[in-house]
């Protein structure tokens, strides 16, 4: 029987308990395993390698996803530098312009060790995907939505046209989860994920995934993730899947509240522009409708007025928290330039057109007028 996703994420490896029948998969803890005899063992023997609850983890995720296999890594960074893995020296790597920040860091670092050759571009724009493909990337990164200008990407087109040129293809999907949105099924190799958000979704877990389309290129990530030790721990593999089992309602409900606070903000006079695919306005918009199943939980919007509207504003939120990393079950509002993105130059910020007065919020499972009056009494008390 072909089970849909929602039935995956709520109920894949329950009730498969052979020791004593217990519904949710038990958390094994031990980092070492009894060999049943010489060079013989169950399947398991030291938990850098292989981990039974982190392949529950693994396991769901590279169903939800429709992958060949995933890998379940310390955190998302970890995930991303594992991918890099494929690359030598003489690769090129076209990554977007504007990219998470840290990504943007570890590339560049990894770049100027001479890792790889790092070309950054605005997938957004078909004619420059065009021109920088003739460089013959070796692999090309996508983030879509981007972070935090939620720019859109699309995901078929450059599949397709780097694939053309032999060159692999990896989605970072953090901000949407394979709930909203599938690159494999859109063409990408391979699926990068900060399992930190919405996947976990609480909030109390650092981690990372990569889901690969390819057996070959599971194996090869698997090999390289035991070699480095970047595997995620038990622990935080059990809280995460933990997290996947709401992952559909959470999401379709935090979206819901998301829609409601970008209208809110589009009609104020205090917002100058609002960023939300869900919007008819965003020039992203069509291609999110098709290959998204829904428009996320994630918006930036630009304030009017000064660093002082900013300051006021981030000082009188209630409701929403001023914290970095998103898709958790609480509303964070984030200031890009100075947390986020804080790592990037002056030159990169004005190039990703992330500015001083950009605010980028992640919607919760609060009530939605509790959001708005929030969001309201924040507004006013910034008018300068
Ligand atoms: N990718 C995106 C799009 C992110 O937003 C983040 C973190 O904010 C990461 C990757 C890195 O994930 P982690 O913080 O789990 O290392």
């Amino acid at each position: 029987m072909e089970l849909s996703p929602e039935t995956i994420a709520a109920a894949n490896g329950v009730a498969e308990d052979k020791a004593y029948g217990a519904v949710v998969p038990p958390l094994y803890l031990s980092s070492t395993y009894e060999f049943t005899g010489f060079d013989a063992h169950r399947g398991y023997d030291y938990s850098r390698a292989t981990n039974p609850t982190r392949d529950q983890l693994s396991d769901t995720i590279n169903r939800l996803e429709g992958g060949a296999g995933a890998i379940i890594t310390s955190s998302g960074m970890a995930a991303i530098d594992l991918v890099l893995t494929i690359l030598k020296p003489d690769d090129l790597l076209i990554a977007p312009h504007d990219c998470y920040g840290g990504t943007l860091r570890l590339l560049s670092a990894r770049a100027a060790q001479g890792h790889f050759r790092l070309a950054l571009v605005d997938q957004t724009r078909e004619e420059t995907v065009v021109a920088a493909l003739e460089e013959r990337p070796a692999l090309v990164l996508l983030e879509t939505p981007s972070n935090p200008l939620m720019r859109i990407t699309d995901i078929e087109m450059v599949s397709a046209r780097a694939r053309a040129v032999g060159a692999k293809i990896v989605v970072d999907n953090t901000f949407l989860s394979p709930a909203l949105q599938r690159p494999i099924s859109l063409g990408a190799h391979m699926v990068v994920h900060s399992t930190t958000k919405y996947l976990n979704g609480h909030s109390d877990v650092v981690g990372g995934a990569v889901v690969a389309a390819d057996a070959d290129m599971v194996e090869h990530l698997k090999a390289w993730a035991n070699m480095t030790g970047v595997t995620g721990a038990p622990f935080d593999a059990f809280l995460t899947l933990r997290g996947i089992r709401t992952l559909f309602p959470r999401i379709e409900y935090q979206q819901r509240n998301a829609a409601a606070v970008a209208e809110y903000l589009s009609a104020h006079k205090m917002v100058d522009a609002v960023h939300y695919p869900g919007l008819p306005s965003h020039p992203g918009h069509a291609i999110a409708a098709r290959q998204q199943r829904g428009f996320g939980a994630m918006l930036s919007f630009e304030i009017a007025g000064g660093p002082e509207s900013v300051r006021k504003f981030v000082e009188h939120v209630q409701v929403f928290t001023l914290a970095e990393s998103l898709g958790g079950v609480e509303s964070l509002v984030a200031h890009p330039a100075t947390m986020t993105h804080a790592s990037l130059s002056p030159n990169a910020l004005r190039a990703a057109g992330i500015g001083h007065n950009l605010l980028r919020l992640s919607v919760g499972l609060e009530n939605q007028s509790d959001l708005i009056s929030d969001l309201e009494e924040a507004l006013a008390s910034a008018r300068i």
